[in-house]
């Protein structure tokens, strides 16, 4: 399987500290990424974020089953975030995990996870907040929870308590799907057929940058982080691929893992499809050259093998 990804974070423009976070790496066969949302006063927030995105990304266990490692992965960080802060901080969490055509998603709290799929949208994490309660149980609409003033208040979040519940939802892949990972700065001013729409822009460091940019035209109220992932390829029929992470560009504030694991941009296929791209141009280049030339149709064959192997 080959998946490209890239991320933005940014401080917005109304806050003085970014308390978000992000990470993304491969992880033996499998691709992972992070996105935290950290709370709590005197810098506790961004404590509680990092924490978290550094632990699951060390405790995901790529020979152990994708779900329960998650699982653990999570549960590892809401223990080290409860001991350090005593229930003071906390923090969101959201991963997607890349494994064998597989998408896994675990998620505490209201970061999202969307899959984007024939420029369909659908979010697959579940929101742990007060408004998404109240929406289930049919006391308010989606429209007046995505403008209510506590929309922010989650019911469920990393480092809180001692125990926590993680949800996890897995999905099969499909070539061309587009996951996206968002904390609420992005994702509570951005429409969801809107995020379809800018996932859909090329390069994915331009949708990234896209979606932070818009986010800040529309006030910036709070921490704004996106990381986009694409597909590319699935596992060949029958072989026990890993998931090739290609990073498509530097991030804002970029993760040390996923630096070192970041593969070249330019990969085989790449470079063939570069030469064939040359090729083509000297083979147009030749023909333009000979258009005017009455006796064209009787030479193509010559041209077209000097110009292949010259
Ligand atoms: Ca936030």
């Amino acid at each position: 399987m080959r998946v490209r990804f890239s991320a933005r974070t940014h401080v917005g423009k109304r806050r003085e500290v970014n308390q978000d976070a992000f990470d993304g790496g491969s992880r033996g066969p499998a691709t992972l990424l992070v996105v935290c949302d950290g709370m709590g006063g005197h810098a506790a927030g961004e404590v509680a974020s990092q924490l978290a995105v550094t632990t699951i990304m060390a405790e995901y266990d790529p020979s152990a089953d994708p779900e329960a490692s998650l699982r653990e992965a999570f549960t590892t960080a809401n223990h080290r975030v409860y001991t350090q802060g005593r229930g003071t901080m906390g923090t969101t969490g959201v991963a997607a995990l890349f494994l064998h055509d597989h998408l896994y998603v675990a998620n505490v709290g209201d970061s999202r996870a969307y899959l984007v799929r024939e420029g369909q949208i659908s979010q697959i994490s579940l929101d742990h907040s007060f408004v998404s309660d109240q929406v289930a149980a049919g006391l308010m609409t989606a429209e007046q929870a995505r403008h209510s003033n506590i929309r922010n208040i989650i019911t469920r979040a990393l480092g809180h308590s001692a125990d926590v519940n993680v949800d996890i939802f897995a999905r099969e892949l499909h070539p061309g799907d587009t996951i996206l990972l968002s904390s609420d700065g992005m994702h509570g001013l951005i429409e969801d057929d809107e995020i379809a729409e800018v996932a859909s822009i090329a390069p994915l460091e331009e949708a990234a940058q896209r979606l932070v940019d818009l986010a800040n035209e529309r006030g910036g109220i709070d921490n704004i982080t996106v990381v986009i992932a694409q597909v590319d390829e699935l596992d060949a029929p029958g072989g026990d691929d890993t998931t090739v992470l290609l990073a498509e560009s530097a991030p804002a504030h970029p993760p040390s893992s996923s630096r070192a694991k970041a593969e070249p941009r330019l990969n085989t296929l790449g470079l063939f499809l570069f030469a064939l791209t040359l090729l083509i141009l000297i083979a147009v280049g030749a023909l333009a050259f000979l258009l005017p030339n009455p006796d064209f149709n009787t030479a193509p064959t010559s041209v077209a093998t000097a110009t292949i192997a010259p």
